[in-house]
């Protein structure tokens, strides 16, 4: 159980051309694993972090598909296929916000957020699971959130489709967990507040506020949470599965 464990894995992190997919491209790639990086929009982001796989000694390839898309989904699964072998390690981290509140929520945000935070995580896990079956090893690791599990205390009403999408994917690790076991392992990772592009809006005040309500009295880097999603894909964590593990400085997980 070195640090090199995913020599001659392949592991697939959507959404890793920034923030936390990126920090987990590194870490992945520092433990051997070739790594197939995800973007859908910004490929000089992706090619940054193909750099910087490179720099951790790592094989990396890029590929572009939006993971609300089965039919690309899929494709890119097959390309991955012939380029660096089947997906052994999956990590779902592709994801969306948007904030609005009860009165300009509407059905097409609602849809957006649940076309790429859940339809994305299913098309990913569906596409995933034959080859890990079949291959008698599978590591899946689907990124939820801490609003997953405690509704929005900063900003009430503004992240109510954000939370139920997080809230379904800790359901869906669990029911996978259950049908794609003993060979097939399914964790979730729910993060509090990371400093990455898409906490970047939120204004200063709320920012005070969150810090003050957390126990740790900090906001998490990425590399944090990409140690436990390294962790969860392990053989440390090797008697796990179905579990979501909350990484957020305490916010949301105490009374
Ligand atoms: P960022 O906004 O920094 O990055 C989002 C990533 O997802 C980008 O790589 C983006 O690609 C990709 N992406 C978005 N939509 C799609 C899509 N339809 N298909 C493929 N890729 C897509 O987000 P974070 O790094 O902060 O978040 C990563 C995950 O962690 C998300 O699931 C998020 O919900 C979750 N999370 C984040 C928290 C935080 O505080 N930051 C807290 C809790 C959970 P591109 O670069 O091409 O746009």
């Amino acid at each position: 159980m070195d640090d090199k464990e995913f020599i001659g894995r392949t592991a697939l992190v959507t959404g890793g051309s920034r923030g936390i997919g990126r920090a987990i491209c590194q870490r992945l790639a520092r433990s051997g694993a070739r790594v197939a990086i995800n973007y859908v929009t910004n490929k000089s982001a992706a090619e940054e972090t193909q750099r910087l796989v490179a720099g951790e000694n790592g094989v990396s390839e890029i590929y572009c598909a939006d993971v609300g898309d089965p039919k690309q989904t899929s494709d890119m699964f097959d390309s991955i296929e012939t380029d660096l072998g089947t997906v052994d390690l999956l990590v779902t981290n592709a994801g969306i916000a948007r904030s609005a509140d009860s009165v300009s929520m509407s059905f097409e945000i609602w849809r957006e957020i649940m076309r790429t935070n859940l339809d994305g995580t299913f098309h990913q896990v569906w596409r995933a699971k034959d080859g890990m079956i079949e291959h008698g090893y599978g590591r899946i690791v689907c990124i939820s959130s801490v609003l997953g599990l405690v509704p929005n205390q900063i900003s009430p009403e503004r992240l109510i489709a954000y939370g139920t999408s997080k809230s379904a994917v800790i359901g869906f690790v669990r029911n996978c967990a259950v049908a794609f076991g003993p060979r097939v392992r399914v964790n979730g990772v729910a993060p509090g507040w990371i400093d990455t592009e898409m906490t970047e809006d939120v204004s200063e005040d709320a920012r005070r506020r969150l810090i003050d309500a957390t126990p740790l009295k900090r906001v998490g880097k990425t590399a944090e949470i990409a140690e436990l999603v390294h962790f969860l894909l392990s053989d440390k964590s090797s008697f796990t599965t179905g579990q979501t593990h909350v990484s957020s400085g305490g916010l949301g997980t105490l009374p």
